[in-house]
């Protein structure tokens, strides 16, 4: 069997960044003894979140369980504005590791807000989204198709005649084509800027996954349940290989109903946060 593994996948230099800053912190905190918190998954990666976990990072899902005074890890996706307000107000240090992309995005949204209707291509509960949203003085999300009927029969409450378009960083390639065409045609009596803010470490490896799931039997793609950049990888891969499956380790290639000797050429790619070792151990148990 020949093993086709991606080039882009694993850690983007998002996750890398966050992986390695928030050890520093929690050595520091550890050698100070202190208690050192993080708000909400660091990466979605249940490997990666019970190692932090066991080295004493403290997670949580509420700022109010974080006592007055303490220091708190605000992850890669970024946080809510409203939670950036709260920290102030309760005295809780923020060390803030949003990655400097959607931090960007971030500050893009910030700077269009006063003359212009955002509109967010994002999933509506993906902390990303929620975050960027979150900046928005009037706007909306879209996810679906669905979504531009809601824009539509809502739009005119808001007294601009310009739209402004950013992405969740993660979004797909496709949709994001699709979405930007139907907006146009929709609303052709606004001006219509649209930022493309899909990270590039997304783009590269979505195209990869596709290249590759075009000319394997097999396309594996590897990843923690939550994290939505994998599921997209998966969705790509579907769409040209049937055999494509989202596994978050090894153990999970045990579920898979296919006949694995059947197959010439497997391919793998890896989400954003997963570790380099569990995609080492797909390939020695393939
Ligand atoms: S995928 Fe891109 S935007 Fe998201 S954390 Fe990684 S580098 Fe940053």
């Amino acid at each position: 069997m020949e093993i086709i593994v991606g080039k882009t996948s694993g850690f983007c230099q998002g996750v890398a960044f966050t992986i390695k800053k928030a050890t520093e912190y929690l050595n520091e905190a550890n050698k100070n003894n202190e208690k050192l918190y993080c708000l909400g998954e660091i990466v979605h990666n249940e490997r990666i979140i019970e190692k932090f976990k066991n080295d004493g990072l403290i997670f949580v899902n509420d700022l109010s369980e974080i006592p007055k005074g303490s220091k708190v890890i605000f992850r890669a996706h970024g946080e809510r504005k409203e939670i950036y307000e709260l920290a102030k107000e309760r005295n809780i240090e923020v060390l803030d590791l949003t990655c400097g992309k959607v931090r960007a995005v971030k500050n893009k949204v910030v700077n269009a807000n006063d003359d212009s209707i955002i509109i967010v291509f994002g999933k509506k509960d993906h902390p990303e989204t929620v975050g960027t949203f979150s900046f928005c003085k009037d706007g909306f999300i879209i996810e679906s198709e669905e979504d531009f009927k809601i824009v539509k029969n809502n739009i005119s409450k808001h007294d601009k005649n310009k739209i402004f378009v950013v992405e969740q960083t993660t979004f797909n390639e496709e949709l994001f084509n699709k979405f930007s065409n139907k907006l146009k045609d929709m609303f052709s009596n606004y001006e219509i800027i649209i930022e493309k803010t899909i990270c590039n470490a997304t783009h590269e490896r979505q195209e990869e996954t596709a290249k590759i799931a075009k000319d394997v039997d097999c396309m594996i793609i590897i990843g923690g349940k939550k994290s939505s950049n994998t599921k997209e990888l998966y969705n790509v891969a579907k769409e040209s290989c049937d055999n494509s499956f989202l596994i978050q380790d090894a153990n999970d290639l045990n579920d898979i109903d296919l006949d694995f000797s059947k197959c010439d050429k497997v391919g793998i790619m890896a989400g954003a946060s997963t570790p380099e070792d569990v995609v080492n151990e797909v390939i020695e148990r393939l």
